[in-house]
């Protein structure tokens, strides 16, 4: 069992801090975003935290017009699926990007926010 495993909170405690950490299989060294438990690649659990650039392009977004309510002040807005360079992919809030320009394949980067008190993955312009 690998004690080094980043958990969900330990991942949005580096969010908050400004860093996005991966995981990497010691055993097969296949990449992915935390949490996970077992490596779906080889099924062992070696993972070892790896810190990620930020740096990706949007592999798909959506704007939300209507939001629940707590985020209804932000609307409308956009999230989206941000492939990093690395190769994995994240769900993110963008921010500082009209949405008129937005399309799927321009490069963003990694911005730490903090939405009603929570750590939240943002990507602004790259
Ligand atoms: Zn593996």
């Amino acid at each position: 069992m690998s004690e080094s495993a980043i958990t969900i909170g330990r991942f949005f405690e580096g969010v908050r801090d400004g860093q996005l950490t991966a995981i990497r299989c010691g055993k097969c060294g296949e990449l992915a975003v935390p949490p996970k438990e077992f490596c779906p690649s080889c099924h062992q659990r070696a993972w070892q935290p790896t810190p990620l650039s930020g740096d990706g392009t949007i592999a798909s977004y959506t704007v939300v017009r209507v939001a629940p309510a707590r985020h209804a002040p932000d609307a409308p807005y956009a999230v989206a699926v941000v492939t990093l360079k690395e190769g994995v992919s994240l769900l993110g809030r963008l921010v500082d990007i009209p949405l008129e320009t937005l399309a799927v394949g321009l490069p963003v980067r990694f911005r730490p926010l903090v939405l009603h008190q929570q750590p939240v993955i943002g990507f602004g312009p790259a």
